[in-house]
């Protein structure tokens, strides 16, 4: 008998649950309409929040710096692989958030691995949002340090555990927009928080960095959050912006800490310098062209009055993430294959990503959306409706 009979035994426990996972391959640039298996959608899964993931603009950058730098890093950034549009990217970066410094990484989850690898071990408590991104709760087993978590989004029960044991370092963490939600998380009120307790703030702001704010800086722009509030900004560049990879930003000394000591950061290659180039032309685009967002939110106001007057049930959210809520996992994909036959793309999400019975669609928004294509999904939610009730 094998040991590692487990392995067909879980497989056949997902499908008989249905939730096994497939892929679905791509015949076409990310976008809002997309080409799979021969056929044409139109999508509201993907987070190009700004419509810039295939953005001519972007796409002639990297061009342009693939032919005066090559495509691969070639080495990790502390050998030879810190290549000029490395070096621009960051220093703009910094720059945007108003931080000393900002230090890029390949991924968003290498980012949340090695910065909180790096500034906690053993004796220490990380403090994290029920609802964080896995990755920042993998983050914390990775580190050795003690996980506490609290309810979601709640100050007071943060509170609760900054004041449980006051003698050991405390980092807490937090999504800046919860990616299964949507809900924006409460920082006025987390960061002084912190601060009184002597606990390091970090925001993973993956979801609202070039979506929310004036000039798209995310949560430390709506809050108004300056580095000493907020010492610890993680960024990605895959969503919003884009392209590919994502940045911590903070004080010189943090990130001089973080270079020396994040694993995820030191032992890995570069990420390809015209990916660094293109993101550098993101920058300005997410800064100047302000419609994007604006387009977006009235695509989000719209979606939520006529969704709620036709009966479905939504989430708290302001941000470009919109789920519908339905419950019952069956029901959910119920939905998303009906919804799918009218070739509208949805995914549905389900445990164990979300808590059980709270399985829905995850409709998310990009300025590339027009407004013929909300018309098409409100239709089409409209003739499905009495599938969810
Ligand atoms: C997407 C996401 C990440 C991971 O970023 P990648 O660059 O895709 O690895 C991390 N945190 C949150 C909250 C995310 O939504």
């Amino acid at each position: 008998m094998s040991k590692w009979r487990h392995i067909p035994e879980a497989l056949e426990q997902r499908r008989q649950q249905g939730l096994y996972r497939k892929r679905l391959t791509l015949a076409s640039p990310q976008s809002c309409h997309i080409k799979v298996e021969g056929q044409e959608y139109l999508a509201f899964c993907n987070n190009d929040y700004l419509g810039l993931a295939n953005d001519p603009r972007l796409i002639e950058s990297a061009r342009v710096a693939m032919s005066q730098y090559g495509l691969g890093g070639g080495a990790s950034h502390l050998v030879t692989g810190h290549i000029e549009p490395h070096h621009e990217l960051e220093v703009r970066l910094a720059e945007f958030t108003g931080r000393d410094r900002a230090l890029l990484f390949s991924t968003g989850y290498m980012a949340n691995l090695g910065v909180i690898s790096a500034l906690v071990g053993r004796n220490d408590k990380v403090i994290q949002d029920k609802l964080n991104h896995a990755s920042l709760l993998d983050a914390a087993q990775l580190s050795g340090a003690r996980l506490l978590r609290y309810a979601h989004n709640d100050p007071e029960a943060l509170r609760g555990r900054l004041e449980s044991d006051t003698d050991s370092r405390s980092l807490v963490v937090t999504d800046g927009v919860f990616s299964m939600d949507g809900d924006i998380a409460l920082l006025d009120q987390i960061a002084p928080l912190c601060r009184e307790h002597d606990a390091l703030l970090m925001v993973d702001d993956a979801h609202g960095f070039g979506v929310l704010g004036g000039e798209g800086g995310g949560c430390a722009e709506i809050f108004g959050l300056s580095q000493s509030d907020l010492p610890l900004l993680v960024g990605t560049l895959g969503k919003a912006f884009g392209t590919a990879g994502a940045f911590v930003a903070g004080s010189e000394e943090l990130i001089e800490y973080i270079i020396q000591f994040a694993r995820t950061y030191i032992y890995t290659t570069s990420m390809p310098p015209a990916v660094a180039a293109a993101t550098c032309t993101s920058l300005d685009i997410v800064r100047e062209e302000s419609w994007r967002r604006e387009h977006l939110v009235s695509l989000i106001q719209q979606f939520r009055r006529e969704a709620l007057a036709l009966g479905y049930q939504l989430m708290d959210s302001d941000s470009p993430i919109q789920p519908i809520l339905i419950g019952e996992t069956e029901k959910a994909l119920e939905l998303a294959n009906a919804l799918r036959k009218k070739g509208i793309l949805i995914t549905a999400i389900r445990p164990p990503t979300v808590p059980a019975n709270t399985s829905r669609l995850r409709v998310t928004f990009s300025a590339g959306h027009t407004q013929q294509d909300l018309e098409r999904l409100l239709e089409a939610l409209q003739q499905c409706r009495e599938m969810t009730v």
